[in-house]
């Protein structure tokens, strides 16, 4: 597959990338950032959605650093996976993703902002053609959403990445920069429920890095996953659950967050507090496991069917939670 023509832009820092977006959009010309490219790049082979202008954050060395606290936007998953200096579980869940090869060029920032999957997109330009498109790239037909036809207001295209679940439940904030100036969001208020515009970024911003509370190493807990290889697919379903310690075997506080399931990753607050209040155990963890299958809505865009997959949120929510047993 060919790639398609665009103009490559390489700032060495910060300000020369929002300098050269800024630019762009008073030209009125569309770009993609790109970090590792590990996404964006096999998009643009099968003709996804390109731009004419490719801004890299490659040599923009700022959005590297990382410390306990701090993490980078261009910060590659792979030195997260090796890494003594984050909280341990992110170590986990980056070694978890994708291959090495894919976790020495994939970045944090990228991850977090993956583009969102379906398989009637993801797709080549012929077999897209063969269906007559659909409306994430409808190369100007028009054409329909092939999941919930219709409608043609809403992508349900699956976000499928696994870093987002945990940072979420440790409490990160993300942070933005544009042109004309900087912002911060919570993790869970990042993410917008249409599988094209995904995120809340605006046109010509970029996540420059996440920061985490000080009381991250106050919460333990586990990330599960499925997925149809254990070698490299991407998750269909991933239940993170995290807890602070209390007393006589009840923990303290507890947060359940999920991914591969929607079009976001998904914070489930009210399931949380609903098992932690009157906590009892094995029950509570029955009940909390139940109560995030019935809050997931998978569609049918992925490899597993989603009844199946609903049936593995409660699975592995138990498993994610076994060692709140231990607590
Ligand atoms: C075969 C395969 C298997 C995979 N398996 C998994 C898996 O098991 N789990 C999992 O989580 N992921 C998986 N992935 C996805 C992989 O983790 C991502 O491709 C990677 O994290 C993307 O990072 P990147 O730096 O290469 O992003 P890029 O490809 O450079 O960018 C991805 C998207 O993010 C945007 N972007 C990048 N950086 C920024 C920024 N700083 N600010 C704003 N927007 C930005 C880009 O514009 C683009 O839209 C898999 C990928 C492949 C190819
Ligand atoms: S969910 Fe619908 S619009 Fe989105 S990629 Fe799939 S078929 Fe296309």
């Amino acid at each position: 597959m060919r790639m398609p023509p665009f103009t490559l832009h390489t700032p060495d820092s910060l300000d020369e990338a929002l300098s050269i977006a800024g630019g762009l959009a008073d030209s009125a010309e569309e770009f993609d950032w790109v970090a590792g490219g590990t996404d964006l790049l096999p998009n643009y082979k099968w003709h996804l959605n390109v731009k004419p202008h490719v801004i890299s954050l490659a040599r923009v060395s700022e959005l590297s650093e990382l410390s306990y606290t701090h993490i980078g936007a261009m910060v590659r998953l792979q030195d997260l996976a090796e890494s003594d200096a984050v909280h341990p579980l992110i170590a986990r869940v980056s070694s978890m993703i994708a291959s090495v090869m894919i976790r020495r060029s994939g970045t944090v920032g990228g991850n977090i902002c993956l583009d969102t999957r379906c398989f009637w997109f993801n797709q080549s330009e012929e077999w897209r053609e063969s269906i007559e498109w659909c409306y994430k790239c409808d190369c100007g037909s028009g054409a329909d959403c092939r999941v919930i036809p219709n409608q043609n207001t809403l992508c349900v295209a699956t976000y499928q990445a696994d870093l987002a679940p945990v940072l979420m439940c440790l409490g990160a904030t993300i942070h933005l920069a544009t042109p004309s100036g900087k912002r911060s969001v919570p993790l869970t208020e990042f993410f917008e429920l249409d599988g094209i515009t995904r995120n809340v970024l605006e046109p010509g911003e970029l996540v420059t890095h996440l920061t985490l509370p000080e009381d991250i190493s106050e919460w333990q807990g586990d990330y599960q996953r499925l997925r149809q290889r254990q070698s490299w697919d991407f998750p269909e379903a991933g239940v993170a659950v995290l807890w602070k310690s209390g007393s006589n075997g009840a923990p303290s506080d507890l947060r359940v967050a999920t991914t591969g399931l929607e079009a976001i990753p998904g914070y489930h607050s009210e399931e949380a507090a609903a098992a932690l209040e009157g906590w009892s155990g094995v029950d509570s963890i029955d009940e909390l496991a139940e109560a995030v299958r019935k809050a997931v809505r998978p569609v049918l865009n992925t490899w597993y069917p989603p009844s199946y997959r609903r049936k593995m949120v409660r699975i592995l929510t138990k498993r994610a939670s076994s060692g709140l047993l231990e607590v």
